[in-house]
């Protein structure tokens, strides 16, 4: 392709991102395909001559799309949303149109100095300690990983990344039950355990216990183990629950272990001044994540991890081999040494767009909106006689169920529930994933998405009371 046939189909795409943007909720949220399906319709081999890009772009239309899920549909309420915005494509254009790798001062300067201010900008505006510094990554799960990792090398005094594990180390990590299996793939991973994940009993709201915590903590030393991180979080994925983060912190100074709030989702919620108590006390921790590609319009891939201590991360990741120095090391950071990855992606640019454009007013001003309707569907829902809401809704996700009185065993209304589910997103209107609670299937329903209305929450309402399962005595299907 070349420059002139770039720019004209450029200017052709765009209008097609436009019009998908405009009509994207008459779209079926979630296609209807078989496995294997989209991969037969895909030649065996690779081109030998190069192709029209026209013909390019058609086979996109006619086979990629109809496979998609269209994630950024208003009435898509399904897992947490990876919502993204107008500023943050076209962030995501140009950078890849420059096409820089981003993984040292010296390769982009720009890109390491926007970084610091707008992880300072967004920082301050969250009611995070002023000193704490931050460093994008893709995701949460590598986040927390190298937050363990830290965690796990501050204990050692570096001395696993130097020499491997002795044998004689013997470190726990706790969490909530409801905790996310990015934390148990980090413990694989970190050569720690999964089994040395202590899950810390729930109260009725799904948070933390800090009492079981302490004790689950001194029985541990007793048995001769090393309390080494505690993975509190700010918002579990099934429910948004919000451990008590203050007292967590407290019991963690006292044993002085690493503390890390995972905030992936709900963390975007600290923008707003009422939601600030759930970090309170979040000064005593060490370490914090929170995804900007999940709630707060940036497209996916974007993870903030802010960190009290950033050298405890440098120094368990950073390695200049002669190749990499640069003469400005001494004055500069150099964010290949804050994670795992070596090269990176210019995800700054996307988030200072997404900030300049909204401004903290126009953001705050969508999430207010999404918490609005998220009150008003509690309402109708807690009118409902047959729907029971399973957990506290702090913020925009409800986790629900169909219960009419006592008819019904817990099985039979998983099952209906899970029916019930399935009849509903077939319809391609909606989607809706789920979650257990206490051995409950409950339907989780995720008001995020930059465009959700009211009339979309009405529709999936409505679909929803229509197809109510039958409330005939109950015979399951063989
Ligand atoms: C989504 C989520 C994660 C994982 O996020 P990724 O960025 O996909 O790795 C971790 N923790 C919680 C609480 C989450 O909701």
């Amino acid at each position: 392709m070349d420059k002139k046939e770039f720019r004209k189909q450029a200017h052709q795409m765009v209008d097609w991102m436009a019009d998908y943007l405009e009509t994207k909720d008459s779209f079926h949220v979630s296609p209807k395909i078989n496995p294997g399906e989209i991969y037969h319709q895909i030649p065996e081999m690779a081109p030998e001559e190069g192709e029209d890009y026209d013909a390019i772009f058609k086979d996109f239309k006619d086979i990629i799309l109809p496979g998609m899920t269209h994630w950024q549909h208003p009435s898509f309420f399904g897992y947490f949303p990876a919502n993204n915005s107008e500023p943050s494509i076209l962030a995501e254009m140009l950078t890849a149109t420059l096409g820089a790798q981003c993984m040292s001062w010296i390769t982009s300067p720009a890109a390491t100095e926007l970084e610091e201010r707008v992880l300072e900008w967004m920082r301050d505006a969250k009611g995070i300690c002023s000193t704490w510094k931050g460093v994008i990554q893709d995701t949460a799960s590598t986040a927390t990983l190298s937050a363990i990792l830290a965690a796990r090398e501050r204990a050692c005094s570096y001395s696993i990344n130097e020499n491997g594990y002795s044998g004689r180390e013997k470190f726990r990590v706790y969490s909530s039950e409801h905790v996310h299996s990015s934390i148990d793939k980090a413990l694989k991973i970190s050569g720690i355990g999964q089994s040395n994940l202590v899950r810390i009993a729930v109260d009725k709201t799904y948070a933390m216990r800090p009492a079981d915590l302490e004790k689950a903590i001194q029985e541990d030393i007793i048995n001769g183990f090393t309390p080494l991180c505690v993975v509190s979080a700010l918002g579990t994925t099934s429910s948004t629950a919000i451990d008590p983060i203050k007292r967590i912190g407290e019991i963690c100074q006292m044993y002085n272990i690493w503390h890390h709030i995972d905030a992936a989702f709900a963390g975007t919620a600290l923008f707003l001044p009422e939601c600030q108590w759930m970090i309170e006390g979040h000064e005593t921790a060490d370490s914090y994540v929170f995804n900007p590609h999940k709630w707060m319009f940036t497209n996916f891939d974007c993870s903030v991890l802010y960190l009290k201590n950033p050298h405890f991360l440098v120094n368990t990741f950073s390695l200049t081999p002669e190749y990499l120095k640069s003469n400005m090391d001494a004055e500069v950071n150099n964010y290949r040494d804050w994670g795992i990855q070596l090269g990176r992606r210019f995800r700054a640019l996307k988030l200072w767009f997404v900030l300049r454009s909204y401004g903290l007013i126009g953001i705050r001003a969508k999430l207010r909106h999404h918490l609005a309707l998220a009150k008003t569907l509690i309402m109708e829902m807690e009118a409902h006689h047959d729907i029971e809401i399973l957990a506290p809704v702090p913020l925009n996700t409800i986790c629900f169920r169909y219960n009419p009185t006592s008819r019904y065993t817990l099985d039979e209304l998983n099952y209906i529930n899970e029916k019930w589910m399935n009849l509903v997103n077939q319809s391609g209107r909606v989607f809706f994933t789920h979650t257990k609670l206490e051995g409950k299937f409950a339907i989780r329903w995720v008001i995020g998405q930059t465009d959700v209305e009211d009339f979309h929450i009405k529709e999936a309402w409505n679909l929803l009371l229509h197809k109510l399962p039958d409330a005939k005595p109950y015979v399951k299907e063989k």
